[in-house]
């Protein structure tokens, strides 16, 4: 096949493409290809007006009246809503607060309150590094009636035992992109007599998710990747309704009954209100709903079909890069297992994202030698893919990544 007929073919590809009209929703510099969206998200070219009618209009002039007048009170819950429905969760089971990680331990604290009798928190050592720092945290703080452990990936379902009260899982990986089997796993898991809190950081706005489906018990996940909620956006937490009335160790005030009764003492709201703590961030939330609603545009299984696309292609035109640089595929070419992510092993990793820059492409690297490539299908075209590996050549072929800059890790990588 020759370059031009390649180059025609995928051109068809982004005419016949029903997701390309997004791009246009997003500020997205001409030339640029932003392949970092599964770290922190575009943002959507409507989230400016938005963030300036809830600062001007609704703060401003509105002022405490728009906790009521602008459904600021609300907003946690029907976002959290929205949310739900792109990962299969009914209304009143998702409340869209606090960051991550602070959800991570909400859910384990929760699950933990329902599984007292058992001390054991399990994950895989390789989880996302935070999800297993607030597994470390809850045990520090138990004075050693709470054991956070964890084992290589592949021991997981073999760990389930008598002591194990709650499984923490990312579904899919943040560094290969694997995808877990949220069904299998969490049958595996209720068999064993545990609970699992499934983290969907990188699967929300990505791959269709089923919680409900899956019997999920809890599950959190960012607000800022693919969902495209701004940096540091509110994150979300999700509780099964059969799991409310599981104990809130992070008893705040806006998770109260009856908050502005101003009580002595804590009394949790029945529903999913009892997982917030405190002040919802009203600008944090507002951007996130502007990046909610655009998703729920656009037909998830019509984005995972085009992320799978996108990553075949990519995957594909790689191998040459492969076989002549020493790229080493660190993502699984199975449909089923791979998330909307490729990465690729390189010694030489950190420098060569650093080089790519230079060239308009923006990926990123995780250590010890990971680059990430995030694919997003609202905003990539396949053109973009077929780009980024002549312009991760042009890298290659000219060593541009063997300047002494590139060889200084940067503190945010
Ligand atoms: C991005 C990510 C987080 C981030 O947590 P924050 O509290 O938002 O910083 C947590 N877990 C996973 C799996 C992630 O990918």
């Amino acid at each position: 096949m020759t370059e031009t007929i390649f180059a025609a073919d995928v051109a068809a590809l982004d005419a016949a493409d029903p997701l390309a009209p997004f791009r246009e929703r997003f500020q997205l510099r001409e030339g640029l290809i932003y392949l970092d969206g599964n770290s922190l998200g575009a943002l959507p070219k409507m989230t400016g007006d938005r963030l300036a009618e809830v600062i001007d209009t609704e703060w401003g002039e509105g002022l405490i009246t728009s906790w009521l007048g602008a459904e600021w009170s609300t907003a946690p819950r029907r976002i959290g809503d929205k949310i739900g429905r792109l990962l299969g969760a009914k209304p009143g089971e998702i409340v869209a607060a606090d960051s991550t990680s602070v959800n991570i331990f909400k859910a384990l604290t929760a699950a933990l309150s329902l599984r007292h009798e058992r001390p054991v928190i399990l994950s895989e050592a390789s989880n996302f590094p935070t999800d297993v720092y607030m597994m470390q945290g809850i045990e520090a703080f138990s004075g050693g009636r709470v054991k956070a452990v964890t084992v290589a990936p592949d021991a997981v379902l073999d760990a389930l035992n008598d002591d194990v009260a709650v499984l923490l899982l990312t579904q899919v990986h943040y560094k290969s992109g694997r995808v877990r089997d949220m069904a299998a796993i969490t049958r595996a898991a209720h068999d064993a007599g545990a609970l699992v809190v499934w983290d969907l950081s990188h699967s929300a706005g990505a791959i269709p998710v089923d919680l409900n489906g899956a019997n999920a018990d809890f599950a959190i996940g960012c607000g800022y990747k693919f969902l495209n909620g701004g940096p540091g956006a509110p994150a979300y937490l999700f509780a099964a309704s059969r799991h409310h009335a599981a104990t809130p160790v992070l008893s705040g005030w806006f998770g109260h009954a009856r908050p502005f009764a101003f009580e002595e003492d804590y009394d949790p709201a029945a529903g999913i209100e009892r997982f917030q703590c405190g002040t919802p961030p009203m600008l944090g939330l507002s951007a996130l709903e502007v990046g909610v609603d655009l998703m729920l545009e656009a037909d998830m299984a019509e984005i995972r079909r085009k992320s799978l696309a996108l990553g075949d292609l990519f995957i594909e035109h790689m191998q040459p890069l492969c076989d002549t640089y020493g790229f080493k595929l660190a993502s699984v070419r199975d449909h089923a297992e791979r998330g909307s992510q490729v990465a690729y092993a390189h010694p030489q990793g950190y420098q060569i994202v650093q080089a790519l820059k230079e060239f308009d492409v923006i990926a990123d690297f995780r250590a010890p030698d990971i680059l990430r490539f995030g694919l997003t299908p609202l905003y990539l075209s396949y053109r973009d893919i077929l780009e980024t590996v002549e312009r991760l050549e042009t890298v290659c072929a000219t060593r541009a990544w063997d300047k002494p800059q590139y060889h200084r890790r940067a503190a945010v990588t």
